[in-house]
């Protein structure tokens, strides 16, 4: 069955064009988003139908640490004339980097090591929680820390989680992915970095964003040379302790960002010689500090065309320079790069969350704990989390049921966003109807802009269509989710 790429539907189409003409790029990693799941009112039966019928085969672990290094007002800021500290505290908000949305809080006081341990304790005993839906008959496919800053845990906080998994899963096989998110900072010596190398990690991702000081101190992290160095450091200890894939996340658009110094930013990633390097375009959301700073005008954002021009400057640079991309954002060393845990949701393995910021995407539904950005909420929600554990209750509050219709587009916007592209076979097999027919307005407005391919059944975006793969994708939301979406307010 070919794509008919003739057959119109003008509201996508220039939906699409827009999107495209205004350089915007969105992430659209996972569907259906937390922000269109319903409130839960039984978790535990949710939790066990979400699984029913998985009775064995892989799951792919996500375990969130929700902690952070606390960040400070940037300097730049806090030198503007017309605006007090007190003031500019409210509108940067809690200590995080200005431009994260993720959820997570600032460590404060001497006790926070205990704090993560006590953390981690629980987040062992979240696993145990599944004794029963698992029953020993399903193998773990990957691993993955991330946050917040899970490089913030001890390396004995680790092995207790990885005690826990094996009581569930079995061995934990040699050959998967374990991976660890980390913050240049928090990994103070090479011999730390062995320790975390020697209980099992294998894959680890610096979330370095640039090697610019003025860059780093808009962020809101340390102003200091030093830090410079120690990003670099971390690279340079991970290779030498054995890590077989090393990731550098940076952000295009940051504020004060000029081109040149983006390009020595990816310069410098790419002399460090990690297997896989990730960008991300900032997104100056309301919810974060750079976002609130904007609309303050505190901030002036970057165009989208600078930001399309930094992208197109960076595939060349990557290319020259032997890497492959492989999504709209990551671009990898062939024989090693990569993100396995990623792959395995695009293979539409499911994936097990714990921890207080975790979602879990199970065969038939999707669910988490409650999603905030604001320091009190969140700790709120961390202490609630903490307390269903320990009466043993699953803690999800909020949840999202996949019927068919949310399976098919769940499957579609995933799998074209992998680098193999859909099966349209396996898709055909499982759904009876070719992805075509059962959504040709969809298919159309992405054919008619030149953004797919179809072959060897398989549909897949061709070099135009990664770099907008995710604006394409979102044209596979319901109206249910996108309704649910534009009603949501962050806490
Ligand atoms: S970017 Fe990383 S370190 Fe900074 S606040 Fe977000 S999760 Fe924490």
């Amino acid at each position: 069955m070919k794509i008919d790429y003739n057959n119109r539907f003008k509201t996508l189409d220039s939906l699409l064009k827009n999107a495209i003409n205004e350089q915007k790029r969105e992430y659209t990693y996972t569907y259906p988003p937390k922000r269109a799941y319903n409130e839960i009112n039984d978790p535990d039966e949710f939790v066990r139908q979400a699984w029913e019928g998985y009775e064995e085969g892989a799951v792919a672990l996500y375990a969130h640490i929700p902690y952070c290094p606390p960040r400070q007002i940037p300097q730049p800021l806090l030198q503007k004339p017309n605006i007090k500290s007190d003031e500019l505290q409210e509108i940067w908000g809690k200590e995080s980097c200005g431009f994260c949305n993720l959820f997570g809080i600032p460590v404060y006081g001497n006790d926070w090591k205990e704090q993560i341990s006590d953390y981690m304790n629980t987040l062992s005993d979240e696993i145990l929680l599944y004794e029963e839906i698992f029953g020993q008959n399903h193998e773990i496919a990957s691993i993955y820390f991330g946050g917040g800053t899970p490089s913030l845990g001890s390396p004995e906080d680790f092995t207790k989680v990885f005690e826990s998994i094996r009581d569930i899963f079995g061995e934990i096989p040699e050959d998967i992915e374990i991976s660890l998110e980390a913050s240049p900072e928090t990994i103070k010596s090479f011999d730390e970095m062995k320790d975390y190398r020697d209980i099992g990690f294998n894959r680890i991702s610096f979330g370095i964003q640039s090697f610019n000081l003025d860059e780093i101190t808009m962020i809101g992290r340390p102003a200091q040379r030093s830090y410079l160095k120690t990003s670099k450091d971390v690279v340079t200890w991970a290779k030498q302790a054995g890590f077989k894939n090393i990731n550098i996340d940076l952000i295009m658009g940051l504020p004060l960002q000029t081109k040149e110094n983006f390009n020595s930013s990816l310069a410098q990633a790419i002399d460090l010689d990690p297997d896989t390097i990730t960008l991300y375009s900032i997104a100056m959301r309301g919810e974060t500090g750079f976002g609130r700073c904007v609309s303050h005008n505190l901030i002036q954002p970057h165009s989208p065309q600078f930001i399309a021009e930094l992208y197109d400057s960076a595939r060349t640079l990557l290319e020259d320079e032997g890497y492959k991309q492989k999504t709209s954002t990551q671009w990898i060393k062939q024989e090693t790069g990569g993100y396995k845990q990623q792959e395995n949701m695009y293979n539409m393995i499911p994936e097990l969350g714990v921890g207080a910021g975790a979602r879990t995407a199970a065969l038939n539904a999707h669910y988490s704990i409650d999603y905030a950005v604001s320091y009190e909420e969140s700790k709120k929600i961390i202490d609630q989390w903490n307390q269903k554990i320990k009466n043993r209750d699953f803690p999800a509050t909020h949840g999202f049921i996949l019927d068919k219709d949310e399976k098919k587009r769940k499957r579609i916007i995933l799998q074209l966003l992998s680098p193999n592209g859909l099966n349209s076979e396996n898709y055909q097999k499982e759904f009876e109807n070719h992805p075509n027919d059962d959504f040709p307005e969809e298919f159309a407005a992405i054919g008619i802009n030149e953004l797919i391919e179809e072959g060897e059944g398989f549909i897949y975006f061709n070099e135009k269509g990664i770099q907008y793969s995710s604006v394409a994708t979102r044209l596979f939301w319901s109206e249910r989710v996108e309704q649910a979406v534009s009603e949501y307010k962050t806490k």
